[in-house]
């Protein structure tokens, strides 16, 4: 079989079927290389898995017979994007879907064109589709040391925000003409603070033991690397310009002195427990990367299960891990738990594997000691 005829019997619906009757399965797509593994089995069990409208799921599967995996994927990106109330339901929109035609980008624009002109007809339709707005993104760092995230609102929204920025960037090229249009864009943005107004972010801490602080000082430490609670990184000489420039950043070089525990006199931790828990952490404890910054102070020992309001009882998770947390170590483990061990806190995994530490690299950098001595 040439390479040609392979690819044209790897039609989305004969993999789909094979999925789901386990004759093909996700480890062996992953074992492949499959970077779209998980999102085949979920498209799986959409055109295979169990419906009330078994009639539409079945004349979907034959009208996308020719489809490939990518296009289907896009079918899907599309029928989810769907308000409840429009004229058809999401399997009638799936049928018509399935029988675009036409290269990846050319179903992929059509079947946006059709879904937007379903959904234009929906009463209330902005209120529902605003409830789907969200920013998400920025926690990963590439090779360069550069992040990126994406926002998504209402139309009108984002382009209220982008015409002020645009109209920045626009003088910002007036002034300097070498900039390219992302360039002033960014500059710009970044200069409106994402469109001024709203709440004032958190100040983050700054991780730095107090010979590298001395060494900084001395412009020694130029290159030295140190971890922030809002997990980005700065170097030395970063710091002292941002140091001297503003007050967005704030020096830890010397373990707090006086007492912080609060023991059951208060439940929620206090401002100086907060800032010794969120720089010995930098992160989420719970094998994630959300930044302390944006998480929770959580009692290893629920404060309902007689949790003392100290320190070392106590540690940070993002909001979802808190919430998931397996408070009760007495009942089956389900989604697992955190632990303080002599060498910090640990995940306990819910397979019963060993607890582990957060692999995360910022958390070489974080104030480890501060806590426990
Ligand atoms: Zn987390």
């Amino acid at each position: 079989m040439s390479t040609l005829e392979l690819l044209q019997a790897l039609r989305a619906m004969p993999v789909l079927a094979d999925l789901s009757a386990g004759t093909l399965t996700r480890a062996d797509l992953d074992a492949l290389g499959y970077r779209d593994a998980g999102a085949w089995v979920t498209l799986a069990e959409v055109y295979h898995g169990p419906t009330r409208s078994w009639k539409l799921q079945a004349a979907a599967r034959d009208v996308g017979a020719g489809l490939s995996l990518d296009a289907l994927m896009v079918v899907e990106k599309h029928t989810r994007k769907l308000l409840s109330g429009a004229a058809v339901t999401e399997w009638e929109l799936r049928v018509e879907l399935c029988g675009l035609t036409g290269t990846v980008e050319e179903i992929d624009r059509a079947a946006a064109a059709r879904v937007r002109e379903y959904n234009r007809d929906v009463a209330d339709a902005e209120r529902k589709a605003r409830s789907r707005r969200a920013l998400k993104g920025g926690k990963n760092t590439d090779a360069l040391g550069l992040r990126t995230f994406t926002v998504t609102g209402p139309e009108r929204e984002i382009e209220g925000l982008l015409r002020h920025v645009r109209a920045g960037a626009k003088s910002l090229r007036l002034k300097d003409p070498t900039l390219s249009y992302e360039q002033a864009m960014y500059d710009s943005f970044l200069a409106s603070r994402g469109g001024g107004g709203g709440p004032v972010a958190p100040i983050p801490y700054v991780v730095i033991p107090l010979p590298e602080w001395a060494k900084v000082l001395r412009h020694e430490g130029d290159e030295t690397v140190f971890g922030l609670t809002d997990g980005t990184t700065m170097t030395g000489k970063e710091l002292v310009e941002q140091v001297t420039a503003d007050h967005h950043v704030a020096g830890i070089y010397d373990p707090v002195a006086g007492p912080v525990n609060a023991y059951r006199s208060e439940r929620t931790a206090s401002p100086k427990q907060r800032m010794m828990l969120v720089t010995e952490s930098l992160t989420c404890e719970a094998m994630c990367s959300t930044p302390a910054d944006q998480s929770e102070i959580h009692h290893i020992t629920a404060w309902k299960k007689g949790g003392e309001t100290n320190v070392q009882a106590m540690t940070v998770l993002c909001r979802l891990h808190n919430g998931r947390n397996d408070d009760d170590p007495s009942q089956p483990p389900r989604h697992g738990r955190v632990e303080r061990e002599p060498g910090g806190v640990v995940f306990h995994p819910p397979d019963g594997s060993p607890p582990r530490q957060n692999p995360h690299p910022i958390r070489a950098l974080s104030a480890r000691g501060l806590v426990t001595g």
